[in-house]
């Protein structure tokens, strides 16, 4: 395994529409290890092979939890069939480091694919792992978390090195910690 270097915008791959994967392939399975290593090494809860510079379908999600271990996902070909309700989050992206910004994301989201043996895989999501579906979902169509921003000033500049920032977070309206 190996760690990519996780390309930053202006870079032109991050706005590429991706293409659909046909068949896993050895590189292609050293690929989804890169990411996943590449993903762990950045603090982040999601990572979009187009982040690497590799335009294909494929996301890799590391969603934490309070009592149980990560919930972890390699996804081929997602797709977003159903999206829920509204909510307000505030957002980062390892593809642009420093910010963080205030965004609307679905309540829940269903999504299709398939897993690295090619067997379909349905999800049935909400709350951060529903909001990293739809991000990581997002940059495979080129498009980033900044594109949802209703205005500029919903964007803030965090204090790098800040690298857990650098992921989803969640706003809870109830904060009790
Ligand atoms: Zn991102």
């Amino acid at each position: 395994m190996a760690l990519r270097t996780i390309r930053n915008v202006p870079d032109p791959v991050l706005r590429q529409k991706a293409k659909r994967v046909k068949s896993l392939d050895r590189s292609l399975r050293q690929l989804i290890a890169d990411m996943k290593e590449t993903m762990a090494d950045a603090n982040g809860v999601g990572l979009a092979a187009t982040q690497v510079g590799v335009s294909l379908r494929i996301i890799v999600i590391s969603v934490p939890h309070k009592d149980r271990k990560n919930e972890e996902y390699t996804i081929i070909n997602p797709e977003i069939v159903r999206r829920k309700g509204e909510r307000i989050v505030k957002e980062g992206c390892l593809s642009i480091p420093g910010y963080i910004g205030e965004i609307r994301r679905s309540e829940q989201v269903r999504l299709r694919g398939t897993d690295i043996e090619g067997k379909e895989v349905k999800l049935h999501a909400e709350g951060l792992l529903a909001e990293v579906l739809e991000h990581e979902t997002d940059h495979l169509n080129g498009v980033l978390y900044v594109d949802h921003l209703e205005s500029q000033d919903k964007l803030e500049k965090v204090e790098p090195p800040v690298p857990c920032l650098n992921r989803p977070l969640h706003k809870t309206p109830n904060p009790e910690q």
